[in-house]
């Protein structure tokens, strides 16, 4: 059988990505109309069957756009979040290289190229990946590694780092061999650098819808509480050499613990950045933060770091413009290419200090992130192994909300074993929780003091 092009499909998308800023629910929808239709006409396809379906699926484009939010209401946008992801491959043959998933379903893909560094980035619905721990580590051809992973809530992303650049030179759907199942290819090819550059200029990925505003009501009067799972979705974070263990599900599981704590005395409000595996941007976590009016914002993080078993322990970082060492000035290089990993621009940030109120106001609030790290340092002092220089700095992204208390807390790094030992165990996570609450009382405690009790009461 010939393999059918889905040059149509990138139309579709074009066509339909104004569907997007209306009616986020309809997405799915069109996606699961389109499937069958591909599914169940491809078998007989001519070209001029092919372009009718193109029409077809075009006059559905149409329909869902009027009709997009009925359905949205009145069946749920959940339905499309079936699609599983059986197997991937990536084969190269001469200057061409394929990347190959095995998917239950026909999808439509966007394609989409970004520079610096050089990736190949595929949009499609959500798409629930079964692929093996070692999916995407090796380098094939063009194809350096690949990651994949939930991008938005109903959007999911596979994004390959090439080893030079390349530009899309297929895709194609074919059905496997059982019929049961659709093989999605993406074919590259090699290029110069002028003209990868110009073939991402035409095709920049779309951009992620803004996240979502925290829903809350009026403030009440309890102190708020941001908690900031690291990475997610897409961005994996750190990993153990044997991929066993992944940060973002490492930290996840830890900050769901630490809200838990936080909440049992009911003197806070706690929320978290992301609640699952979903990748959240930099910029939308301290937005977050500044939505929902943090009094203290937590990111949690368990990296690895260049320098072996020799670094290790427990460190808690504060923003500065100045990095305290070169180690912290690396690994916020790193944790601030986050949202490149994702393949999103960075660049978005809010509150970059532009006045000189903002700047006096960081400088106050930075001064008050100071004394929550002290705390927390000497909280974990006596329960945890803690860095030899527990308190460091650096110009991570993620604390540059001018008006919030930030800290960043690398539970330990997932590059020592002896770190990682004690990451898995659930009483050495019990007693960092603990200290963590103790220290968050203490921070409080001094801040309503100086206040006044009025702040506190309704
Ligand atoms: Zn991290």
């Amino acid at each position: 059988m010939e393999p059918v092009s889905t040059g149509v499909a990138l139309r579709v998308r074009t066509d339909d990505a104004p569907l997007e800023g209306s009616s986020i629910g309809s997405i799915p929808k069109v996606q699961a109309i389109l499937g069958p239709m591909l599914e169940t006409q491809r078998s007989a396809m001519t070209l001029s069957s092919f372009i009718r379906l193109a029409g077809a699926c075009l006059a559905a484009i149409v329909i869902a756009a009027v009709a997009g939010r009925a359905w949205a209401a009145g069946e749920g946008a959940k339905t499309a979040a079936t699609i599983i992801a059986a197997a991937a491959s990536v084969e190269s043959e001469g200057s061409k290289t394929r990347f190959k998933v095995i998917l239950s379903k026909a999808v439509t893909a966007q394609v989409s190229l970004m520079e610096r560094p050089d990736r190949v980035i595929i949009d499609l619905p959500e798409v629930a990946f079964h692929l093996p721990v070692e999916a995407g580590r090796s380098k094939e051809g063009l194809v350096a590694s690949y990651r994949y992973g939930l991008f938005a809530p109903g959007r999911s992303r596979v994004v390959m780092e090439l080893t030079q650049p390349a530009v899309v030179s297929g895709m194609t759907t074919t059905p496997d061999a059982t019929g049961a199942a659709t093989i999605l290819t993406i074919e590259l090819s090699r290029a110069d650098r002028d003209e990868f550059r110009r073939s991402a200029a035409e095709n920049a990925p779309p951009a992620k819808e803004a996240a979502v505003p925290v829903v809350q009501g009026a403030k009440d009067a309890r102190p708020v509480i941001m908690i900031d799972p690291g990475h997610g979705g897409i961005d994996p974070g750190a990993a153990t050499s044997s991929n066993n263990v992944v940060e973002k599900d490492l930290v996840l599981s830890f900050a769901q613990r630490l809200k838990r704590k936080f909440e049992e005395s009911g003197r806070y409000k706690v929320l978290m950045t992301r609640e699952q595996d979903v990748f959240v941007s930099l910029g939308d976590r301290v937005r977050a933060a500044r939505a929902a009016q943090a009094d203290l914002f937590i990111s949690v993080h368990a990296d690895s770091i260049s320098g072996g078993q020799d670094v290790r322990g427990l460190t808690v970082y504060t923003g500065s413009e100045r990095a305290s060492d070169a180690d912290s000035a690396r690994l916020a290089d790193r944790e601030n290419k986050a949202d490149a990993v994702a393949g999103v621009e960075s660049g978005d940030m809010p509150d970059d200090v532009s006045d000189i109120l903002m700047d006096l106001t960081l400088r106050e609030t930075r001064s008050f992130s100071h004394g929550f790290a002290s705390r927390l340092v000497g909280e974990f002092d006596s329960v945890a192994r803690l860095n030899k220089n527990p308190h460091r700095q650096a110009r991570f992204q993620v604390l540059r909300a001018h008006d919030i208390p930030s800290v960043l807390v690398e539970l330990g790094y997932l590059s020592s074993q002896k770190d990682l030992d004690l990451l898995m165990s659930e009483e050495w996570r019990g007693k960092m929780v603990s200290a963590m609450s103790s220290a968050v009382d203490r921070f409080f405690a001094t801040r309503f003091a100086r206040r006044g009790a009025a702040a506190v009461l309704p």
